[in-house]
């Protein structure tokens, strides 16, 4: 059978991006498969081990915890068909990564792109190589190697797909690369895990500066459109998005990318391609026009995730019954393929 795993950082409040990029397929996962009729066994996890990657708050990690998984359920996983955890409280995600550190060579870590880029975010230099001076005293051991505890949390599970966005795409083949070296190494059987990713245009960007990716630790509220933002919110925020001084809509993510995100943005609101989309909006000529179509798009279909959440968020009981089950039902599963483990690697 399927076995589906995926997770999502606590580092703010899931934007758009995240719903569009992960949470839609994550939701779509729970179906039996439509030709064999199995259902799939799902892991979908609040990994805050990844968060403190970078630094964060105590206080308000603990709230994102919380905030993150009335998310989840308020965008429609179900407790009953998916398995919802939070990282930490599996302890054998920091054992398995611990014990692929001890096989995965340096070097496949320093190709990845997500420690630059984060370290640039930071203030930090534009460092590409981990023989800089200047970067290496600032770099923290976790956020470089944070993607074997990605592959550790996947291959835990012994997940098969993992759905996520295009960003993730590296940090899978990596995992898949580590699987093998682990099987290779001692004549184990991980299996390689899947991506299942969303076409380019659900990928969403940055409303300030469309050439990033919509991020959770991005500095700047105005740069995404968090799930839970009202509808004043989303309306400022789209129309201080940054498009330009080109008459009408047109897709052209290269010469107009700001347009072209929200193009996406509305034709993924309303289930239509980015074609149909365009042509939509073929009788705009303003940019006020086309933001506010776009922001009334946003509106509606946010609207019935917004009052699930807000219920959910007043029920804290709920939120903490559901993470109790979700940590020992993964717990479990989780000893199983590590007592494996142990025994394969010769510490048992
Ligand atoms: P952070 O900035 O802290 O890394 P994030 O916004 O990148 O936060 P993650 O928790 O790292 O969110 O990622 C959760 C999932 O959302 C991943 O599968 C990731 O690929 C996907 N995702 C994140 N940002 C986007 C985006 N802008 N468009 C599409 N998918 C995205
Ligand atoms: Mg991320």
């Amino acid at each position: 059978a399927r076995r589906v795993f995926s997770g999502i950082q606590p580092t703010g409040t899931p934007h758009l991006g995240n719903y569009l990029g992960a949470l839609v397929n994550w939701t779509r996962l729970q179906e039996a498969d439509a030709t064999t009729g199995e259902l799939p066994l799902n892991y979908y996890s609040i990994v805050d081990l990844h968060a403190i990657t970078m630094p964060q708050e105590p206080a308000s990690l603990r709230q994102a915890k919380l905030d993150v998984a009335a998310t989840l359920l308020a965008c429609g996983i179900d407790p009953k068909r998916s398995i919802l955890f939070e990282q930490s409280r599996v302890r054998c995600h920091a054992e398995l990564a611990w014990i692929f550190n001890c096989i995965t060579p340096v070097g496949w870590l320093g190709r990845m792109t997500q420690w630059k880029s984060k370290m640039e975010k930071m203030g930090g230099s534009h460092a590409q190589s981990l023989t800089d001076e200047s970067l290496t005293s600032g770099l923290k051991m976790g956020l470089f190697d944070y993607p074997v505890l990605q592959a550790a949390d996947i291959l835990l599970y012994k997940g098969t797909h993992v759905p996520v966005g295009q960003d993730q795409m590296q940090h899978l083949e990596l995992a898949r690369n580590i699987a093998a070296l682990f099987n290779k190494t001692f004549e184990y059987t991980f299996p390689k895990p899947e991506a299942i990713v969303p076409p380019a245009t659900k990928r969403v960007m940055s409303l300030r500066d469309p050439a990033s990716k919509m991020s959770k630790s991005d500095p700047s509220d105005y740069s995404r459109l968090n799930l839970v933002d009202s509808p004043d919110v989303i309306r400022s925020k789209i129309a201080k998005a940054t498009t330009d001084g080109i008459r009408g809509v047109s897709y052209d993510p290269v010469e107009r990318p700001g347009v072209s995100n929200l193009l996406g943005i509305y034709a993924a609101m309303r289930d239509i391609d980015v074609h149909e989309a365009v042509k939509e909006c073929s009788d705009i000529t303003s940019t006020k026009a086309f933001k506010d179509r776009v922001t009334e798009s946003i509106i509606a279909r946010l609207q019935p995730i917004q009052s699930e959440l807000f219920r959910l968020q007043a029920d804290k009981g709920y939120l903490v019954c559901v993470l109790d089950d979700g940590a020992l039902r993964a717990d479990q599963a989780a000893k199983d393929t590590m007592e494996q483990v142990y025994k394969a690697v010769g510490l048992r």
